[in-house]
């Protein structure tokens, strides 16, 4: 589906809002509540110089009084399918570009480029394209969510195309990614699915169960042969019963495991959200968005693959069946829910949206937290955490707006 219908919607938001600060020029943040792996400093400063954070403040830096506002580290979403009306599944480079671009502007400074199943040359060809999207720096790689995924759990996946994970053709995506796939959801349970899962851990990819239907036991194997992450915990799996606790006990028991979860106020309850949350810890947690092209775009007819979905109220659902499909969220929401709804601490929420999915991606020598020589990928947020400024390898993306 590379030409699927354009979305209804309107201009993207505003990119960089007029203020004195100055994209490239050494920088200092002053007088912040800074968020650092060692822990939370008030009145706190940072330095960035170039494209990093730098040890000490820079001869000529600029300083920006940011009094009253939290400096964190810039969000990582290891699973996203798009946004701002483009599909990373079908758009082209320039949709693709913008896709990433609104997510940026929502504090996203890292994603992993998430596609939706389809036939098996129609994802090769989108792999090769993503790869070099990551070769270029603009994406973390590629997350292919399925086509190997369960008929009884398929979510918002086209039935017709599904197929079981045959070591030989989870090869063949990989490959066609060029080294830059990240991530593969199966259902470990259907045949070749834990062959798949040894392939994939071999290659450094990560085998992420979900869209499954796999009991107790069968997940337990699966986590066995090298499965390390669970695809959006709770949702597209069969849910935990007292007799047949099925994935979610298995995924969540076990230190292994960084589960997914979509904290959007509707894929979770409040309650199941802080149950996973408080079962596996921060650093076994990912916030993603798991978005579709409708986040930061608008309500409106669009296309998830080959399946047409209607957003109404930022809720998209397929318009065959009602299924949900998908989020229109952006990870500046999922962040202030954590805090302001789920009550989790400040400290935590970074923890889940940036230090553990950095770490999944073996990305944590660069991004993920403020430290000197890591990148600057920092957000500021007012004191009702919303989102103020966006700093990307030095950049601003969206410039400090202090009122
Ligand atoms: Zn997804």
């Amino acid at each position: 589906m590379t030409d699927a219908p354009g979305a209804r919607g309107t201009a993207l938001p505003a990119t960089n809002h007029p203020h004195p600060a100055t994209s490239g020029t050494p920088t200092v943040l002053t007088g912040a509540t800074v968020v650092l792996p060692t822990g939370t400093v008030k009145n706190g400063r940072l330095a960035v110089h170039g494209t990093r954070i730098a040890p000490t403040v820079p001869e000529n830096a600029q300083v920006i009084d940011v009094t009253d506002h939290y400096v964190i580290p810039g969000f990582v979403d290891l699973h996203n399918h798009g946004g701002g009306g483009a599909s990373f599944t079908s758009g082209s480079v320039d949709d693709i570009l913008k896709g990433i671009h609104t997510h940026r502007l929502h504090g996203t400074t890292t994603l992993v480029a998430s596609t939706v199943t389809g036939d098996m040359d129609f994802l090769t060809r989108r792999a090769g394209l993503l790869s070099e999207l990551a070769e270029q720096g603009e994406i973390a790689g590629v997350h292919f969510e399925g086509p190997f995924i369960s008929p009884c759990r398929k979510g918002a996946h086209s039935e017709a195309l599904l197929r079981d994970p045959h070591p030989a053709d989870v090869r063949k995506l990989i490959d066609a990614a060029r080294g830059q796939a990240r991530m593969l959801t199966l259902a470990t349970e259907l045949p070749g699915g834990l062959d798949s899962v040894r392939l994939l851990a071999d290659h450094g990819v990560i085998a992420a169960i979900g869209h499954t239907d796999a009991t107790y036991e069968q997940t337990v194997e699966a986590i066995d042969a090298g499965a390390t992450v669970a695809t959006h915990l709770f949702n597209a799996m069969p849910p935990l019963g007292h007799r047949s606790p099925g994935p979610i006990a298995a995924l969540l028991e076990d230190d292994r495991v960084t589960v997914e979860l979509i904290n959007d106020g509707t894929h979770l309850h409040p309650a199941a959200l802080q149950l996973a949350f408080h079962h596996a810890g921060a650093d076994r947690v990912a916030f993603i968005t798991d978005a579709m092209d409708a986040a930061g775009f608008g309500d409106g007819r669009y296309w998830l693959g080959p399946l047409e979905v209607e957003v109404a109220d930022g809720v998209a659902r397929l318009v065959e069946d009602g299924t949900i499909a998908g989020s229109t969220l952006t990870l500046d929401r999922a962040f202030k829910r954590a805090v302001t709804v789920d009550g989790l601490s400040v400290e935590d929420a970074v923890t889940a949206l940036s230090a553990t999915p950095a770490r999944l991606l073996g990305m944590a020598d660069t991004i993920g937290s403020l430290e000197p020589g890591k990148y600057a990928d920092l957000l500021i947020l007012d004191s009702a955490y919303e989102l103020k400024g966006v700093m990307r390898r030095g950049e601003w993306v969206v410039g400090p707006q202090l009122g």
